[in-house]
């Protein structure tokens, strides 16, 4: 079965469709790169998932269940994390501060317990060292790498990510790639857009290519990168 299932997804901006009739599978752990033009559509597609944007028409299910406009959003936002270009790190935190906040307060964990719980992800992604630190102290990749273990805290089902390496340097992006592999492995269900390519050639397991708000192509990598 299909951890994400997106049947017929539109939206529009007005009188702009931004997506047009989406169809989409994506099993546990299977990572899913997205590709294609500015202005595809390939942002909002990822906006509707984690419901920033509701969309139109269309269904979108997670583990079999329908995200609506009565869906829980802190619930939904804790099962589909989210990583952003710019890390969105909160400046005035500690580095295990920011991993902690959302558990602390959606899960009203305990202050130990959260801790504990964002060391693991912390060191996961190998940036325990840095913990007391803040995010102003930390390269671009660290900072990239604490944002995804900041949303690993809320142990999501799915993660997001939404041109993760844009602003990083090659080797933190082969960084990303790793850890996006490394999630893979223990289940974890992810989409990615990117520009990147050969980031995509490491990481995805499917491509999917958009123009003008629909999809175009859904193709194995080695497909999609021979293809002339
Ligand atoms: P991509 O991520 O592929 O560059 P986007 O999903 O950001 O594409 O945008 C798709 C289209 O929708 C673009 O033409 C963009 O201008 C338009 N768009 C995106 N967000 C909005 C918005 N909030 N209001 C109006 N139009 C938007
Ligand atoms: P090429 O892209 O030149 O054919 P490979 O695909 O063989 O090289 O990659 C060689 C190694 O470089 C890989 O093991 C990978 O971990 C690393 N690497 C370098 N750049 C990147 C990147 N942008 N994304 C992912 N991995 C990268």
């Amino acid at each position: 079965a299909a951890v994400l299932s997106i049947r017929n997804l539109s939206k529009l901006y007005k009188d702009f469709i931004a997506l047009d009739r989406i169809n989409l599978d994506v099993r546990r752990g299977e990572k899913v790169v997205v590709l294609g033009p500015s202005g595809s559509g390939k942002s909002t597609l990822i906006r509707c998932l984690n419901r920033i944007e509701p969309h139109d028409s269309g269904s979108l299910h997670i583990n079999g269940q329908a995200i609506t406009a009565r869906t829980d959003l802190i619930r939904l936002r804790a099962l589909v994390g989210l990583v952003f270009q710019n890390y969105n790190l909160f400046p005035h935190l500690s580095v295990l501060d920011n991993c902690t906040l959302a558990p602390r307060l959606v899960r009203r964990m305990p202050r130990a317990q959260a801790e504990a719980l964002a060391m693991r992800f912390l060191q996961q992604v190998n940036i325990a060292g840095q913990a007391r630190k803040y995010p102003i102290q930390l390269s671009g990749g660290q900072q990239q790498r604490v944002a995804i273990a900041r949303a690993l805290c809320m142990q999501p089902e799915i993660m997001l990510f939404d041109e993760p390496t844009a602003a990083l340097d090659p080797e933190a992006v082969s960084g990303v790639a790793t850890i996006m592999n490394d999630l893979a492995a223990q289940g974890i269900t992810m989409l990615c857009v990117t520009h990147e390519m050969r980031f995509a050639r490491h990481v995805a397991d499917l491509i999917v290519f958009m123009d003008q708000g629909r999809i175009m192509e859904i193709t194995p990598p080695e497909q999609f990168f021979t293809n002339p």
